[in-house]
């Protein structure tokens, strides 16, 4: 039996799939705009570990992820210029150059965290016809208006608006300093954005030119390639009170059903203590912790030290902690790879009970790594014992059976060494023929040593 915490209902429930054996998954994708920073990354480690404890439990998954390259503005509330119009100002670029150039470099970080890339990837641009489509129903069935600067969702129309968040329609009737006066309520939010003409991502529309709105991708995507209903829907904290809920009152405007059973929010990630922000420069990203010589999948090590649903804070001291946690938990890993002990069947059935309870526990993560390092540290070694803790890593996903090459452990070789030291003195003596000798002996020996490492690297 696999719980989760239900954002929706606001209680942990058992998982009771709409088709068996099956999960139909949406997840809030990225907005492609700038480098993902490990609060993000922090979010699709969750979607990834809710993946593979679903996968470990025997169901099917059929995911989707969406990827923002239009229509996120600088305020999630409809405000502001898009946010990739605007990237694409600042580094003289078109919108569509910015969008493939940071979407490379979110499904590296994937990459190097270990992620699985979900069933189906949907850039919004691919889907404008449908998202018309979409806001064309809502208009026929009254829940539109029009004002100067796009076609508005009238959110008093929908009953039922704030049931993920709390919010009270009725408490709520001001609208912000700055905040589009014309809308009828604070709440509503644009299905449609008219643009200037000095706006690259534009389309045609009954309407007039423009781009969609944001939220409307996510349900036109989840409607268009799951169905109307679906099981679980995730995305971060920061999605519930304003995306989410915009989501739940387009699609059952549309359909007249729940879109998702499920709804999962993943607490954010903290830096020092506070929030990650580009004027206090902490907003770090996984090349950041790379270049520190740390590896992303000991970030992913520390995600599992809080649960989802709490803050978790990023320190590097918490960071290097977790590394040399996953470091000796992979020289256990060897360790009992090697051992020559027995182990009976029933007391590894026992440990494998806790940690699927624990995973299975609405993703205890911090609970299943204690019963990781109880199996760990068994002073038995036995293979048996890094077989299981291999049955493990199918969920965790932390390589415990891989060895690191870091960037500052290479070690230089002796003869090296000395031709390095050779080469130095030459070109203190302007010994310029031995100096380049030397270095072309050194450009030998490099790509030798590159050589060896991809092949070590392949053969682990
Ligand atoms: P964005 O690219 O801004 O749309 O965000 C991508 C995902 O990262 C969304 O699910 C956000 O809710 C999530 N996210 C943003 N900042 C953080 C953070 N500091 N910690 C955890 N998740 C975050
Ligand atoms: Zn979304």
């Amino acid at each position: 039996m696999i719980k989760l915490y239900n954002s929706l209902t606001k209680r942990v429930e058992e998982l009771k799939p709409l088709n068996e054996g099956l999960i139909k998954m949406y997840t809030c994708g990225p907005t492609v705009y700038y480098y993902p920073h490990i609060g993000n990354m922090r979010a699709y480690i969750f979607m990834d570990s809710l993946r593979r404890v679903l996968k470990y439990n025997g169901y099917k998954l059929d995911g989707v992820m969406n990827i923002t390259d239009v229509g996120h503005l600088t305020s999630d509330e409809d405000d502001g210029d898009d946010k990739m119009e605007v990237s694409a100002k600042r580094e003289n670029k078109s919108p569509y150059e910015i969008a493939k150039y940071y979407t490379d470099i979110f499904f590296n970080d994937l990459k190097s965290l270990n992620i699985d890339v979900p069933e189906h990837i949907t850039p919004a641009t691919q889907y404008i016809k449908q998202m018309i489509d979409f806001i064309k129903i809502l208009e026929e069935k009254g829940y539109t208006y029009r004002i100067s600067d796009g076609i508005y969702f009238d959110v008093k129309k929908f009953r039922g608006y704030g049931a993920l968040s709390g919010k009270d329609l009725d408490k709520v009737g001001v609208t912000r300093v700055g905040e589009n006066e014309e809308k009828h309520h604070p709440f509503d939010f644009a299905l449609w954005k008219f643009v200037t003409d000095n706006h690259i991502m534009k389309w045609d529309s009954p309407w007039g030119v423009g781009c969609p709105g944001w939220h409307i991708e996510c349900s036109v995507m989840s409607n268009d390639i799951l169905g109307e209903d679906i099981d679980i829907h995730t995305g971060g904290v920061d999605h519930k009170s304003v995306h989410h809920e915009n989501e739940i009152a387009q699609a059952r405007g549309v359909t007249g059903k729940n879109p998702a059973n499920y709804w999962m929010h993943i607490e954010f990630l903290q830096v020092d203590g506070g929030k990650m922000s580009k004027s206090l420069g902490n907003n770090y990203t996984i090349a950041d912790l790379e270049n520190k010589g740390y590896s992303p999948l000991a970030f992913r090590y520390l995600t599992y030290t809080a649960h989802y649903k709490n803050k978790l804070n990023f320190t590097w001291e918490a960071l290097d902690a977790s590394q040399k946690a996953l470091d000796r938990l992979k020289d256990a890993y060897l360790a009992h790879l090697n051992g020559t002990d027995d182990i009976n069947d029933a007391e590894i059935n026992k440990y494998m009970e806790r940690f699927k309870d624990s995973v299975n526990d609405d993703l205890n993560f911090p609970a299943a790594l204690a019963v990781v390092w109880d199996v760990a540290k068994l002073t038995v070694k036995s293979p048996k014992i890094a077989k299981l803790l291999l049955e493990f890593d199918k969920v965790l996903s932390l390589d415990i059976d891989k060895k690191e090459i870091k960037k500052e452990n290479l070690e230089v070789p002796k003869e090296v060494e000395i031709l390095l030291e050779k080469r130095k003195d030459a070109r203190l003596n302007k010994d310029f023929a031995t100096s380049d000798e030397i270095r072309d002996k050194l450009k030998e020996k490099k790509t030798k040593l590159q050589k060896e490492e991809e092949r070590w690297k392949a053969k682990n």
